[in-house]
């Protein structure tokens, strides 16, 4: 009899797996705790529930999410069908009826012959070719074992995630480069100060914006080294001063002397064209957070594009543990899918689970496996997944950041198009290449003018 794939977790990143492992030809077993038993985010006894927001993000090809969501389409994903399926009016973005989503991913999951379900907790590590898409809120038991599996250092229990900004926003004429104590004008980090009045404004409106209130799961105890900075700023006026704020050793090469306090930015991307706030994880509300770090003067006018957050979230820290396949290195026939892999959202952990259904199906069928080019959305994602430059692994969304920097000089507006135009081009070619069909058309992308100049090789 030929073997079954065991999809555990069904949730946006099992659902797609089974249902792309099951078009691939396989027959799945895909094992699903709830209604059984509920993590404390799941409230929907369905499959493929939503936790929180109705947003898939934006419905933009120009965007990551969108590029994303397209390179989806094409490749037959099941979260697109549902999701165009049960769409709600949203401007831009892609947002849905989360009961009727739910519903139509479980009748897909019904309709598809190679799969049956089953209704159990999952407490050890399969011996068979398994998916493992348990998500974030992934049950203690699992969690433990696949802690050991991994070695404990390499699975995380907490997200403690600094704000980012792009550097071409930050105002340069209120930063610096430099390290401490090093060449002022120099350096890996790029310094924000603030004078003191600066400071005080910022203090206030820190240790006065609105939290987001911890849920009933979450351990408000938070590791010494990682404390919000919300949290430090309330053990005193000049905590930060010694901590994330700390000016020492950071000459400011217009005045030739150490500010009041800086915030130091360091480049979160291989290109360095993003950047994050060090040791500045936080709790508070987006719109606080959006009213407080503009009062730092170089980054009142930055585009933040991702804000703080602290949760429960458990993640492998996947350059360590995952090969480019998203496979254990220790455990070659489990793959792991979705958030629980070490990306960050509902539309990125269900593209992973569509990569591992097709891949797992390949491993069974004795088939090469597939990786997706890195120009792609899809690519970028693993590209993420496999920094092992990162020392302190952190879950991501998916962001051009992840891709190689463009070609050509390419018009900023238009730098999404062109980031879509090369990945779609070549998500096409590849899929020729590996004799796979694509379900649909690449959608209509705008048109790009490449500026004169081109960019040295
Ligand atoms: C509180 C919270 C809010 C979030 N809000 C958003 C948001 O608004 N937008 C966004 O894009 N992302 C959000 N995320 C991040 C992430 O995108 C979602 O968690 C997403 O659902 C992850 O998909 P997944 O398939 O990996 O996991 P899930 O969708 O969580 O699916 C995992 C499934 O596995 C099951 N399971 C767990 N353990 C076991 C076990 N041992 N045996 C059997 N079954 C098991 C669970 O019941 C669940 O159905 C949020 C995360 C959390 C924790």
């Amino acid at each position: 009899m030929a073997q079954e794939l065991l999809v555990i977790g069904g949730g946006l990143a099992g659902c797609e797996a089974a249902l792309a492992a099951a078009r691939f030809g396989a027959k799945v077993t895909l094992v699903e705790m709830k209604p059984a038993e509920f993590t404390p985010a799941h409230h929907s006894p369905r499959l493929g529930e939503l936790v929180c927001s109705n947003s898939l993000r934006s419905a933009q090809v120009t965007s990551a999410v969108g590029l994303l969501k397209a390179e989806m389409a094409i490749m037959g994903s099941a979260m697109i069908k549902a999701a165009r399926a049960t769409a709600v009016g949203a401007g831009k973005a892609l947002a849905v009826d989360r009961e009727r989503f739910a519903q139509h991913m479980e009748a897909q999951i019904e309709a598809e012959p190679n799969i049956s379900r089953e209704t159990r907790r999952v407490d050890q590590l399969p011996t068979t070719p398994a998916i493992l898409a348990t998500g974030p809120l992934t049950t203690e038991g699992l969690a433990e074992v696949l802690g050991k599996a991994t070695s404990s250092d390499h699975l995380h229990f907490y997200d403690a995630i600094a704000p980012i900004v792009t550097l071409d926003t930050v105002d340069m004429s209120s930063a610096y480069w430099g390290d401490r104590y090093g060449e002022p004008g120099e350096g890996d980090y790029l310094n924000c100060p603030l004078s003191k009045g600066e400071y005080e404004r910022f203090y206030a409106a820190l240790t006065s914006g609105a939290q987001v209130p911890l849920k009933d799961f979450e351990n408000p105890r938070f590791f010494e080294g990682c404390l919000p900075i919300e949290v430090m700023a309330a053990r005193g006026e000049k905590t930060l001063l010694f901590g994330p704020m700390k000016p020492v050793g950071l000459d400011d090469p217009r005045t030739g002397r150490w500010p009041h306090a800086v915030v130091q930015l360091r480049k979160e991307n291989r290109d360095g064209t993003m950047l994050n706030l060090v040791g500045f994880q936080t709790k508070l509300t987006y719109e606080a957070q959006n009213q407080v770090l503009r009062l730092i003067p170089a980054l009142a006018s930055a585009e933040f594009v991702r804000w703080g957050s602290i949760h429960r979230n458990t993640f492998l820290d996947a350059p360590r543990v995952l090969d480019p396949n998203q496979r254990l290195l220790a455990y070659p026939h489990l793959f792991v899918a979705g958030q629980l892999s070490g990306v960050e959202g509902y539309v990125e952990s269900a593209a992973m689970g569509m990569l591992c259904g097709i891949n797992a199906t390949r491993l069974m069928h004795k088939e090469a496996l597939l990786t997706p080019p890195p120009t792609t959305a899809l690519g970028g994602l693993v590209t993420h997944l496999q920094n092992k430059a990162t020392k302190d692994f952190q879950p991501s969304n998916v962001n051009f950041g992840l891709l190689p920097p463009l070609e050509e000089k390419v018009y900023k507006k238009q730098r999404g198009a062109a980031q879509a135009r090369r990945a779609l081009a070549d998500l096409m070619a590849w899929l020729k290449t590996e004799g796979l069909s694509p379900q649909e058309p690449p959608p209509p992308i705008p048109e790009v003018s490449y500026s004169k100049n081109k960019k040295k090789s």
